[in-house]
């Protein structure tokens, strides 16, 4: 018989950014390791129809999974903790609802009913909240609600969650994250913006089951009383979420008040076996308490928002802890970086780092920052419009191509080293048109990168629409500049290396999306570990 699929709803209140995809990923961290089979997803309710269209500084970065989606960079974090794939299913937005229940009206599947919100907006809503259990893969299945409840646009998600609760009954638990701010003037955590936002909720039908207050300072037993009191929430389901040395810590926080066990006390599910976080606990004390540090420049054009490099960060944080390494990220602005500074700027960082980006602004700074890698042999990691900038700088100034380009930042060079696919040169539409999602790539055999992986066939993650132009392959090869990574399937060159330098290593696809708590992504690993030696030399 298919087990059972229960529910857990999380919202928030008073403002945004409290931290419910840490909070969901950590509760979801402690439920799995149970043994416990739970997946996350999120609804966006904003117009979108994803947020592949999003620039970074509106939304941060964009996560792709494996089924080629665009998402939220919340769906990273699940993927993160919970080292399980994601898919287009766990990430829905207002947009998309709104696109199949209009979609819909138009094949006149409504046979002359007035399409409205309510149902038919709700109805959607619920019935993607429910898609991901309907195959029996999951015995739970957490669903963050984005923004803060009270917004315009939250109500439909909110009266869904209202009527499943209504439906599903025991199998659905509610859990409100809120701010309980301190107010230093009176050095007193104030509870008043928690009840609010508990009563809106509550006016919308729904009664939260748990309580999470993320504060600066313990609730402390009063503050708890007070709050379980004018919200109708039990005291032992009121918990405090303070400020973490790292988000890694936030599952044994709240396993420290035996969250889980009321969660499942609420689903009416066995909490008999212990959690097992032998291998999550050894990695956040390795992560606490580093023995080296390593200097590793980021270039990147969004640099002032680090959200927009949030997996990136997070894959470097992963690799620094297998080696017992803290990673110190230093952001530097690619517009900043000139032919005259650049050195000035790297010379000396253990490890440079080009980002993945798009458009003009700023990559002639990217392509600086590859010849000063180049060039000192400090080690390079070149990701998407990195790899792209690895090889024209290649080109420029090792062939001597001086205004090889990518055609994308200059559509009429002589050289287009980097240029756009064919099945691209006809695409107008710019939502979820380009290479995305998961493509294999095999690898040169005996070479580093075959040794790095342990494999010789290897699937990654993309999202970009310009490529290696395979009339420079031969070229660049005879020079120095080796294509070692293939798709088998239409021959794009994925990955290059410079044998002759310590750690040179551009890769067309994103190994950032792949990189989790229990298996650090191989490059990354490598990468700081080349970083590592040479802050030695
Ligand atoms: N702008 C480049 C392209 O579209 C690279 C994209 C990226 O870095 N994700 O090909």
């Amino acid at each position: 018989m298919a087990k059972q699929v229960n529910y857990i709803f999380v919202t928030g209140g008073v403002t945004s950014s409290l931290g419910k995809g840490i909070v969901a990923s950590s509760l979801a961290k402690l439920l799995q390791a149970r043994g416990y089979s739970v997946t996350i997803q999120k609804f966006d309710p904003y117009l979108n129809i994803d947020p592949g269209t999003l620039n970074p500084y509106e939304h941060g970065e964009c996560y792709v999974t494996e089924d080629g989606a665009e998402t939220d960079l919340d769906l990273g974090h699940y993927e993160r903790f919970l080292n399980r794939p994601t898919s287009q299913a766990n990430n829905v937005t207002t947009g998309r609802i709104y696109q199949h229940v209009i979609d819909k009206e138009r094949r006149g599947d409504y046979l002359g009913k007035t399409v409205q919100i309510i149902p038919h907006i709700t109805d959607e809503i619920k019935r993607r909240m429910l898609l991901l259990g309907e195959d029996g893969r999951y015995e739970i299945i957490i669903t963050e609600i984005g923004g803060t409840v009270g917004d315009i646009e939250a109500l439909p998600y909110i009266e869904a969650v209202r009527q499943l609760r209504w439906e599903l009954g025991s199998r659905c638990v509610s859990l409100h994250l809120t701010l309980v701010p301190f107010l230093r003037a009176t050095g007193e955590l104030k509870t008043k913006p928690t009840q609010h936002s508990v009563k809106m909720l509550q006016e919308a039908g729904v009664q939260p089951d748990i309580l999470v207050c993320r504060a600066e300072h313990s609730l402390g037993e009063d503050v708890r009383r007070k709050l379980a009191l004018f919200c109708n929430v039990a005291l032992d389901s009121v918990f405090e979420s303070l400020d973490a040395r790292t988000i890694y810590e936030v599952p044994m926080l709240l396993r420290d008040q035996a969250m889980d066990q009321v969660v499942l006390r609420k689903l009416g599910l066995s909490s008999e076996r212990q959690p097992e976080l032998a291998k999550w606990e050894s990695f956040v004390h390795k992560l606490l308490h580093p023995e080296r540090e390593v200097r590793i420049g980021l270039i990147g054009k969004y640099v002032e928002l680090k959200d927009s490099y949030k997996s990136i960060n997070e894959a470097l944080i992963h690799a620094g802890a297998e080696h017992s390494a803290k990673v110190d990220i230093q952001w530097i602005h690619s517009e900043e970086l000139t032919p005259e500074n650049a050195a000035s700027h790297l010379v000396g960082l253990h490890g440079v780092l080009v980002a993945p980006g798009f458009g003009a602004r700023g990559f002639e700074g990217k392509i600086e920052a590859v010849r000063i890698a180049r060039e000192h042999g400090i080690p390079f990691f070149g990701i998407c419009f990195g790899m792209q900038a690895a090889v024209i700088e290649y080109a420029r100034n090792v062939l001597g191509h001086q205004s090889a380009n990518s055609t994308e930042v200059d559509p009429n060079t002589p050289h287009p080293v980097i240029a756009l696919m064919e099945e691209q040169k006809d695409v107008t539409e710019k939502g979820g048109t380009m290479r995305l999602g998961s493509c294999d790539c095999l690898l040169s055999p005996d070479s580093k990168l075959h040794k790095l992986y342990g494999t010789i066939l290897v699937s990654e993650r993309h999202r970009h629409r310009y490529e290696f132009n395979n009339a420079y392959r031969e070229q660049l090869a005879d020079a120095g500049l080796q294509p070692v990574g293939i798709n088998p399937q239409n021959d794009l060159v994925e990955i290059v290396i410079i044998p002759s330098h310590p750690w040179f290593i551009g890769v067309q696809f994103h190994p950032e999306y792949r990189s989790t708590v229990e298996e650090p992504h191989p490059l990354f690993t490598s990468f700081v570990e080349a970083a590592l030696k040479q802050s030695q030399s």
